[in-house]
């Protein structure tokens, strides 16, 4: 009979493959070395600003099929909110110019044709760029496959940026690419963004977890796995906070950590496992402005808007909240949180004031804030870091690997994440089928 299948991990990927297992009839225990489940994608309460934030915005597409059929599975789909379009604001600071980029809903892209609905002042010979783009070989950089003008600077450049979390000019052409195939080459049907009305946690992970303890998973918190064992060219103990633990005959394992505790884990079980071991930071700033009954417009139905020429990438307006995302930040490392804030803060009124209904206005000062840092937020998507995702089978037959930074075929993101979970699952129950 199959044994226990151990899930160390208890980020997107740990919980999808959770999930594909449980409601299969296997018997499933996660581990997760942090306090709460949710690893990169989470949310907690924040004392300095009196609320709950998410560690980071997160931003979902229609595109994004697993997503969806695992909040379907949970019961959590209706927790998301979003335009119910196709529709991206834009901000571009040095010209001080708004427009909305708003995709046609089917294949055939009619909104590259008219003035009101694409980017201002891109040519039609840039779209050649984005056919590169798609068709792109491994060795190729963003930067490489874009035409230069208007298409890339307002447009592409900051999609690139925040889906790879990686600069153009190092950025995998080919995962961009992959991306695209998936979402703007189906239509703007596939591109509507959504994101968490109350929480990361409210809507990807409690629900999940409520609906994994009625299937009868174990989910210890807490309780981070030091170290693994193998007898026999299987995995068979496994070093936790209370000590060694042997694992059954049948029992079986799927890693869902991050890239960066991969390689020690599986030291002297893997000892020849690559994976990427270059990071990217994201950097979010919240400030406690209470501004979504204000403002109007194209700001008041995406609740978002992204930046072109400023630190800030992404402008969200969340309720009690106005938060910023910044991709690929290392480069910030060294600014001073009170620089930052008061740097972007007044990008933030740039992007928010026209929008703002009449007679209300933002202060001049930041109010109170808080600055994020996600150091290792995803592996650097190079071309060269490409190379080093491992697939999810291992040399150990009982073994998985599951995460982002496995060889998904696309940038470290949620769908990626739950994707490997899914592969990850479906192959151990395939092993486990043939013993
Ligand atoms: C700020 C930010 C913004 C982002 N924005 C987006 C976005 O807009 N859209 C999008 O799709 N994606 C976005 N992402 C990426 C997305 O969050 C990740 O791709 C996804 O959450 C990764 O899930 P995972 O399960 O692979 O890894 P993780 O979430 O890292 O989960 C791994 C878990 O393993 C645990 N762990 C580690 N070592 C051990 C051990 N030894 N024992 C037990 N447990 C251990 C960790 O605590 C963690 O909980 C963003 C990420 C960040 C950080």
């Amino acid at each position: 009979m199959a044994g226990t299948v151990h899930i160390v991990g208890g980020g997107l990927a740990a919980l999808s493959a959770a999930l594909e297992l449980a409601e299969a009839g296997r018997r499933v225990a996660i581990y997760e070395g942090g306090p709460a489940c949710g690893g990169r994608a989470r949310s907690y309460d924040d004392k300095l600003l009196g609320c709950r934030l998410d560690n980071g915005n997160h931003l979902l597409l229609s595109a994004n099929e697993t997503v969806f059929a695992y909040l379907d599975r949970i019961g959590a789909r209706n927790t998301l909110v979003g335009p119910g379009a196709p529709i991206f604001p834009f901000h571009d600071l040095a010209a001080g110019l708004d427009w909305t980029v708003r995709l046609s809903a089917g294949r055939i892209p009619w909104w590259v044709f008219s003035k009101r609905r694409r980017v201002p002042g891109m040519r039609l010979g840039e779209l050649v760029g984005l056919l590169k783009l798609m068709r792109a070989g491994p060795n190729r950089t963003i930067s490489e496959c874009l035409e230069p003008g208007a298409l890339a600077d307002r447009l592409m450049i900051p999609l690139a940026v925040s889906v790879l979390n990686t600069r153009p000019e190092i950025g995998s052409a080919a995962l961009m690419g992959a991306v695209m195939r998936e979402s703007m080459a189906k239509g703007g049907a596939a591109c509507v963004p959504w994101f968490p009305a109350e929480g990361l946690s409210e809507s990807l992970v409690d629900p999940a977890l409520v609906r994994l303890r009625s299937l009868g998973v174990t989910i210890r918190t807490g309780c981070r796995v030091a170290g693994l064992g193998l007898v026999h060219g299987r995995v068979g103990t496994m070093l936790l906070p209370e000590g060694q633990v042997d694992l059954g005959p049948g029992d079986q394992m799927i890693l869902a950590v991050p890239a960066q505790s991969v390689r020690d884990l599986t030291a002297g079980v893997l000892p020849d496992l690559t994976a990427p071991d270059q990071f990217e930071s994201i950097l979010n700033l919240h400030y406690r402005a209470d501004v979504l009954d204000q403002v109007t417009g194209d700001l008041a139905r995406a609740r978002f808007a992204g930046v072109v020429g400023g630190l800030a990438e992404w402008v969200f307006v969340k309720p009690g909240i106005l938060s910023v995302t910044v991709s690929a930040a290392n480069h910030l490392a060294d600014r001073t949180p009170e620089s930052l804030a008061l740097s972007i803060w007044r990008e933030v009124r740039a992007v928010v004031s026209p929008y703002l209904k009449p007679g209300t206005a933002l202060p001049e000062a930041p109010p109170l804030y808080r600055v994020v840092r996600e150091k290792r937020a995803t592996f650097a998507a190079t071309p060269a870091q490409e190379r080093l995702r491992p697939q999810c089978l291992t040399s150990v037959p009982n073994l998985m690997l599951a995460g982002d930074w496995t060889a998904t075929g696309l940038p470290a993101t949620i769908e990626g994440a739950m994707r490997s979970g899914l592969v990850a699952a479906r192959a151990l129950t395939q092993v486990a089928g043939r013993h």
